[in-house]
């Protein structure tokens, strides 16, 4: 395995805005700073909202923001084969049960467990399947985020009742077979980190290293507008962009108005205090403008 192999998983749901070049950004800044390798993997699991024309523009503009995959691009509609592998493996070992409750029917937080006693039982195509989580360890050890606050999730779904694998389950697998070593991303998925390691567990892979860093607040402490947030970026004019990711992270010296991508790229990787800053951001779990 890699030394040190990262990736940066975006969701073929639109186009990229400011949160996701900034996730792109720390993998990659965090990658580099190791020597290590950097990927691109499209999640497009999700047919009603991934569409080609948002892979296009995501990988277009990666490419025009200069972010150079070290592979190539993989996409997880490709692997389900290796899902419903990994979705047997664990039926064998009879973790997973179906789960046929609605909705309505469950309080809210986490799953309490009524389908429990069907573990073993036959998957059926028509219910979700629930994997026991009774023996799930919570704790985090997490490279730049301090919360160690993470809710239990219960018995979470690996198979939705519309037949789509879970995230959980999907990225589990992919990390496995990319042999990613790292996976840094936004503070925002560190609840999944405990589900996504306890099926790495169960299928006794290696489990990589993880490192969520804060959020993006506005200047009045606010998270970012969804407007603002969601706004797509213009990737005719990367600088622009990475501009205001270097007036976030408090960046003196930037390169100034240049659309080189490769010349802010090379500007944020060289920065040694930049991962240090984002861990003492993480405190306040936020990064603001
Ligand atoms: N594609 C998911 C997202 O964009 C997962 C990302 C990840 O695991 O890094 O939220
Ligand atoms: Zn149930």
């Amino acid at each position: 395995m890699a030394q040190y192999r990262g990736r940066f998983a975006p969701s073929a749901t639109g186009p990229l805005h400011l949160g996701s070049i900034l996730a792109a950004l720390v993998s990659y800044i965090h990658a580099k700073q190791h020597h290590g390798e950097w990927l691109i993997r499209i999640d497009d699991l999700d047919e009603k909202r991934c569409k080609q024309i948002h892979v296009d523009s995501i990988l277009e503009c990666l490419d025009a923001f200069g972010f150079r995959p070290s592979g190539s691009v993989c996409r997880q509609t490709d692997r389900i084969t290796d899902y419903q592998n990994a979705l047997v493996s664990l039926d064998n070992q009879r973790r997973l049960y179906p789960c046929t409750c609605t909705r309505k029917s469950l309080p809210k937080g986490p799953y309490p467990g009524f389908c429990r006693h069907q573990i073993g039982q036959t998957l059926i195509a028509e219910s979700a399947v629930r994997i026991d989580t009774s023996d799930m360890d919570l704790t985090v050890d997490d490279l730049i985020a301090t919360s160690s606050i993470i809710q239990p999730p219960g018995d979470f779904i690996v198979k939705r009742r519309d037949g789509l694998f879970a995230y959980q389950l999907a990225c589990a697998v992919d990390e496995q077979i990319d042999g990613i070593t790292h996976v840094i991303r936004g503070i925002d998925l560190l609840d999944s980190t405990p589900m996504q390691r306890f099926i790495t567990q169960c299928l006794g892979y290696e489990s990589p290293t993880y490192g969520h860093f804060p959020v993006l607040v506005g200047a009045d402490g606010a998270k970012l507008s969804k407007q603002t947030f969601a706004e797509p970026v213009d990737w005719t004019r990367p600088g622009e962009t990475f501009a205001v990711i270097a007036r976030l992270l408090l960046l003196n010296d930037t390169p100034g108005p240049t659309d080189h991508a490769h010349v802010w790229l090379d500007f944020f990787v060289s920065l040694d205090n930049l991962i240090p800053k984002l861990i003492k951001a993480s405190h306040a779990n936020t990064l603001s403008l």
